[in-house]
């Protein structure tokens, strides 16, 4: 694993927005910033996953988090600026940004993938990644030294027949890093990176790969120790990095 060991309150007084909140590794890096003191947005298309986090940060004492239901898919431009309104009235800056949700679409050949599959992917993985960043810099840039994280894959780096718009999704994923990453560079304090979770036991990689045994790979929690960093002080100057969660 990534070798970083987080203090209990590395992340105290972060605001932090994690979409794809409600479920797997957006699910655990919600709940381990929690943990780690931020308060935590919540953002997701099932509204009652993201109450089942709500009620266990709550429980654990952790600070209030909050609530922000979106369908990647069908939000449009006016969404993201009333929730970058909202976040402002709110909070008044935004020092965590993890783009998580992602839909894995047709395994097949790149000839069979229909039209329909192609453009819901665009627009889940990468449209909504671009149209949220763009819609969060203000607060971005309000605080002291934001950290925009996006979601890799394996195939986002190095593609594989079958892996369809899902690995090009993550190509435009990294590209969409670095071009964001070399524009901050030297001109704010906000840096921007990208995680490779590698294979993690999550309804995703279930559906990726169903013959497989799921004990085989690490839970999300335990792959948290390299989101941990990214979002917390430790990572100040990282900048256009590809990062893997297993080290
Ligand atoms: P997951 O278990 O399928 O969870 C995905 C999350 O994204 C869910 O909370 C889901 O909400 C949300 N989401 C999907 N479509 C959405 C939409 N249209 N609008 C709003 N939210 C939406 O996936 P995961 O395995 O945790 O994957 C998390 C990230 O890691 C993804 O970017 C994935 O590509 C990447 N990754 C995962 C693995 C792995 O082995 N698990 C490997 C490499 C990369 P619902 O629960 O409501 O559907």
């Amino acid at each position: 694993m990534f070798d970083y060991r987080a203090p209990a309150d590395l992340l105290q007084g972060r605001v932090i927005l994690v979409t794809g909140a409600g479920d797997g590794i957006g699910r655990a890096c919600a709940l381990s910033c929690a943990a780690h003191g931020a308060t935590v947005v919540l953002l997701g298309r099932t509204l009652s996953k993201l109450e089942a986090v709500y009620d266990e940060i709550e429980a654990a004492g952790h600070p209030q988090p909050a609530i922000c239901p979106l369908n990647l898919e069908t939000a449009v431009e006016k969404d993201y600026n009333d929730l970058a309104d909202q976040l402002f009235d709110t909070f008044g800056k935004l020092d965590g940004l993890v783009h998580n949700a992602a839909q894995l679409g047709p395994r097949t050949l790149i000839e069979s993938v229909k039209h329909e599959a192609w453009l819901e992917l665009m627009q889940v993985n990468v449209n909504a990644p671009f149209f949220l960043s763009k819609a969060m810099f203000p607060l971005l840039r309000a605080a002291p030294d934001a950290s925009v994280v996006f979601l890799s894959s394996t195939v986002g780096r190095k593609a594989r027949a079958y892996w369809g718009p899902y690995a090009v999704t993550k190509f435009a994923v990294e590209g969409l890093m670095q071009v964001m990453a070399d524009e901050q560079d030297g001109t704010s304090e906000i840096r921007v990176n990208s995680v490779n979770p590698g294979a993690t036991r999550t309804a995703m990689r279930k559906a990726a790969y169903p013959a497989e045994e799921p004990e085989k790979n690490p839970e999300p929690a335990d792959i948290m120790p390299v989101f941990l960093y990214l979002l917390g002080p430790d990572s100040k100057g990282v900048n256009g990095q590809a990062l893997d969660a297993r080290g």
